[in-house]
């Protein structure tokens, strides 16, 4: 079986490579299919995204396609930053400045107040027009100061449900585990382990 990562971003497709090394498919990207554009993330829902970047690269490849979309949602800033995770500060965002934003945004906040959580959505769509979606969350906690020189985004603020280090002082195998993307990831490994044991 053959599965095109709607991304160009080298990091994901690590991830995934990483999550389903032992499978018998063949993991392709969007590098594979350099006419195929890219797509805007202009949905309200983390779902909307995924399902739109799914659907397109499995239009566009001719193959099963998997997208993702995720971000962090502070409970307190009802949900945000939300789908605007990545351009939180604006047009110029930056993870510094975004980080700088949602600090400040929070500074009056404490203990429980600081509660957030980081949800992935994944999309597979099929060519025949068929799709499935998968979540994963990470409940857990903003720090007041960014702590940890490993991952990206909002890593450095982020302390895992019962943890006291942030992603950023993680290596990436224990973040892997118990990631949003992570978990969300397996599950879509489980779908695609039931789906080739129900064909043979
Ligand atoms: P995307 O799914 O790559 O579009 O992620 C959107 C944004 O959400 C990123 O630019 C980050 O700011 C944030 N984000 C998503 N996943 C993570 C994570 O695992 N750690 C830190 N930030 C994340």
């Amino acid at each position: 079986m053959e599965i095109v990562l709607a991304t160009r971003n080298r990091r994901k497709v690590e991830e995934v490579i990483r999550i389903m090394v032992d499978l018998p498919i063949l993991i392709l990207t969007l590098d594979d299919f350099p006419a195929c554009p890219e797509t805007e993330e202009d949905g309200a829902t983390f779902e909307e995204n995924a399902v739109k970047k799914a659907i397109t690269g499995a239009k566009c490849a001719g193959k099963p396609s998997l997208a993702d979309d995720s971000g962090l949602e502070v409970y307190a800033l009802k949900g945000a930053p939300g789908v605007f995770s990545s351009r939180y500060a604006g047009p110029e965002a930056n993870d510094r400045k975004n980080i700088e934003k949602l600090l400040n945004e929070m500074r009056f906040l404490e203990g429980k107040h600081r509660k957030a959580r980081f949800v992935c959505c994944i999309a597979l769509a099929f060519p025949d027009g068929k799709v499935h979606t998968f979540y994963g969350y990470t409940e857990g906690l903003v720090g007041t100061e960014p702590r940890g020189g490993s991952g990206f985004g909002y890593d450095p603020i982020f302390y895992p449900e019962g943890r006291d280090k942030t992603f950023a002082e993680m290596t990436a195998e224990e973040k892997d585990a118990i990631s949003h993307r992570g978990r969300a990831l397996r599950e879509v490994r489980d779908f695609l382990i039931s789906r080739m044991e129900k064909k043979i």
